[in-house]
Order: C-alpha cells, then structure tokens, then sequence
C-alpha cells in the first residue's frame, strides 16, 4: 500500500492544475497523481486551447449559465498570471497568443444584435467592417467580416499540459502512469483506498478527476454524476507560413485556431459515440471544405494529422466541484467544452478546499451534491419538494 496526503485520480490539464496549485500551496504535502496511461494525452491533447467564455445561451434559463459565465470571466482574468509562473516553474513556454479572437460574420450579417448582447454581458467586442477586416485579416473570403475580441486568448494545450507535469516533477508531485484506478474501497463514508491492478494506495483526501472516465467506478456510483463522453474530431494543416492566418475564427459551429510555427488546427464535432474515438474521413473533408469557404487559399494548406477527443459531460453539461458525500472525495470533472479556459480556475478552487480554507462562493454553484438532490428527496419520501 502506498501512502500520500492526497491522491489526484486522472491527469488531464484538470487534474495535473489541481496537483500544481495545492503543491505550491503546500510544499509539504505528499501529492500522487495517478492516469490510465500517459498524463495529458486525452481531451486535454485534443482540445483547441480556445480561451472564450461561452456568450450565448438560453436567457430563460439564468442562474447556473450565469454563474457559469463568471466562473469563466474568473478564470480569463488569473489565465495570464497563471500560464506565466507556470512557464517559469517549468521552463516550458504555454504559447498563451492574446491576439484576440475573431466571430466571423457572414457576407452582409448584421452585427449588430450581437455587439448588443456582448455589451450586456459587458464583453468588450469591436465589429470590423470589410475594409478593417480584409486589413488585420486578409486571408479571409471576399465579404466576410469580424467581431473582435481583443480580451479573448488561445493558448497551446499540449504545451500547457507538457508545462503541467514538467512544473508537478520540479515540485515533487509522484507520479503513477500507467496505473488505471479499478475501484474504490469505502469505510464509514470515506474512501479507504483505491485500487490498481499494479498496487493500492491511501490518502488523506482524494480527488477525482478523471475526465469523461469519471463515472465508470462502481463503488462511487451514488456519489459522482453521470458523466458521459462527447466526442469531438480534429483536424490539422500546415500553412504557408506562421501569418498567413493571423487570428482564431469562430464561424457557427466551425473554428480554426492558427499555431506560432504554422499549424492550422480545425473542428470540431459534437458527437454521443460512446468511448470509442475513431475519426472519419468525410468530417475531416467536411472541415477542409468549410475553411476553404471562409479562407479561400486553405485549399493549398497540406494536412498534418487528424484525432478525437472524448469531452467530459454531465447531464446539465456544467461542471461538477468540489465536494461529495464522501467525507474525503472532492470531484473536478464536467468541463465539457471549456475544459482548458476553466483549467487555472478549478486548480485554485479544489486546492482551497483541499487545503482546508473557506471555499469560494464561485464553487457552490458547480457543487456535485445538485445531481443527488432527487434521489435524496426519494430516499427521505419527500419527493417532488425539493
Ligand atoms: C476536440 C476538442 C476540442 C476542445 N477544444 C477546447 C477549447 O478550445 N477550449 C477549452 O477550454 N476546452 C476545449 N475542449 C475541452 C477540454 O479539452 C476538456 O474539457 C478538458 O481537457 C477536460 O480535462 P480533464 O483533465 O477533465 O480530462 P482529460 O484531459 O480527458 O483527462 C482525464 C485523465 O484521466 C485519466 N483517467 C481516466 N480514467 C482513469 C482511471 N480509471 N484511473 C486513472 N486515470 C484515469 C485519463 O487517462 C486522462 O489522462 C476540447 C475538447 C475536445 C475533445
């Protein structure tokens, strides 16, 4: 049985920033981070590494995608300061680009019910007409134009990943790849241990973190939310040359996000296909076509590589954090899509709790108890009011 303060079960960006931050909290905790296979490699190495709030939403329904929205303004503003003492722990550079980010408009769109509801939320965006456009970005179709966010960031994800765990070994975090946790073994409403097939091990507190494999554990079933994995396929070009696309575009359900050496990444779907992550040829040619419709020249870009990634859901697609009924297991999992934007913002909020000080009011909304609300009801016969 191998023994630690705390155990971290799963490192994507999620897990391996909660591991950072409490480390840095608490030099003197013994911390393990435990993953199926190689740390980092799976939605958190597929991802965009687009950092933007998401700004439409059903106004019917207010309060958790409000609350949700601040969550993700929070963690915009610390992404900076984050990435950059992360830079300097690790010696690895995150790539953060804080150019801005671009929602293309389609040939005589109107921005203007958008810029509206940008200056509601309070989201600084500026339209640029034809001219402007065709100026910053003149790879960009005939007609198309822009609406710019200049406080909108992108940054890159396996590098962010990579910094992660090279900052976790310079701080002492141990670290168990290959070691996928079978179970947990429970005791008085705690869990005792956790199982790998290699060997056991025990904590203080737990903290699980396992991205869309969260809910797959059969002694935590009424405990941790439903999560569900959303598959989503990628694409990647190299272009001519690092500027010929200078800004990430946002077009409907369509991006491309541009790399400093010249990768040109492109996506995504949204799809319920289960765990597997195979990767089709005609969403693959589907994406090529719509970027060559918004950047006519794409046609001449060569393809590099394509992937999927499984996005960890839950089944009102908002984060579940913080803590459970079980005494020693907080959860962070459920970032679905915003996974990477909402990375510096987790870490801070799990390691509060973790380290024993006050939460911040920011997690009560995301807590994990919200799922069992019903099955508390049903259990205590009080049914239907609650
Ligand atoms: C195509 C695509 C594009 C995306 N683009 C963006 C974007 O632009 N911006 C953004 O903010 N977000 C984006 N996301 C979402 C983001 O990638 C995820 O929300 C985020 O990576 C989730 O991080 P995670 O650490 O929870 O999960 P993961 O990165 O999946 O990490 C979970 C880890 O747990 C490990 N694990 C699983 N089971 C076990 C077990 N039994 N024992 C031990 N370890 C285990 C896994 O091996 C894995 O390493 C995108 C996702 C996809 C798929």
């Amino acid at each position: 049985m191998r023994i630690f303060d705390t155990i971290v079960i799963g490192g994507g960006a999620i897990g391996l920033s909660i591991a950072y931050e409490l480390k840095l909290r608490a030099p003197k905790m013994k911390i393990a981070v435990l993953d199926k296979g190689q740390c980092g490699r799976e939605a958190s190495w597929a991802a965009a590494g687009m950092l933007v709030p998401e700004l439409e939403w059903d106004d019917t329904n207010t309060d958790l995608p409000r609350s949700f929205f601040n969550l993700s303004i929070e963690s915009l503003l610390i992404f900076e300061d984050f990435v950059r003492q992360l830079e300097h722990v690790s010696g690895v550079d995150c790539e953060l680009r804080k150019e801005g980010i671009l929602k293309l408009l389609a040939a005589g769109e109107s921005p203007d019910s958008w810029l509206e509801r940008y200056a509601g939320l309070g989201v600084h965006a500026k339209y640029w007409d034809m001219d402007e456009s065709e100026k910053k970005e003149p790879a960009l179709a005939e007609g198309i134009t822009g609406i710019h966010f200049p406080n909108f960031f992108q940054i890159d994800n396996r590098k962010l990943v990579t910094a992660l765990v090279s900052a976790c070994k310079a701080l002492e975090v141990e670290f168990f790849d290959y070691y996928p946790m079978l179970d947990a073994r429970l005791q008085n409403d705690a869990i005792e241990s956790v199982e790998c097939d290699k060997d056991s091990f025990s904590a203080a507190v737990y903290v699980l973190a396992a991205g869309a494999w969260s809910s797959v554990f059969s002694t935590l079933k009424e405990v941790v939310p439903e999560v569900r994995p959303v598959k989503g396929q990628m694409s990647m070009l190299q272009m001519p040359n690092a500027k010929f696309v200078r800004y990430t575009g946002l077009w409907k359900n369509f991006y491309y996000v541009p790399r400093n050496d010249g990768r040109i990444l492109i996506g995504s779907t949204v799809e319920d296909a289960g765990f597997m992550k195979t990767v089709s040829d005609h969403v693959i040619q589907s994406f090529h076509d719509t970027l060559e419709s918004v950047i006519p020249n794409s046609v001449f870009f060569s393809p590099l590589d394509k992937w999927s990634g499984l996005r960890p859901a839950t089944p009102d697609l908002y984060p579940a954090l913080g803590s459970t009924r079980l005494g020693n297991l907080k959860i962070a999992t459920g970032h679905y899509r915003n996974g990477i934007l909402l990375t510096p913002i987790t870490a801070r909020l799990i390691s509060e709790i973790v380290a024993g000080e006050p939460p911040s009011p920011l997690i009560q909304p995301f807590t994990p108890l919200r799922f069992f609300k019903e099955m508390a009801a049903t259990r205590n016969g009080t049914a239907g009011r609650v």
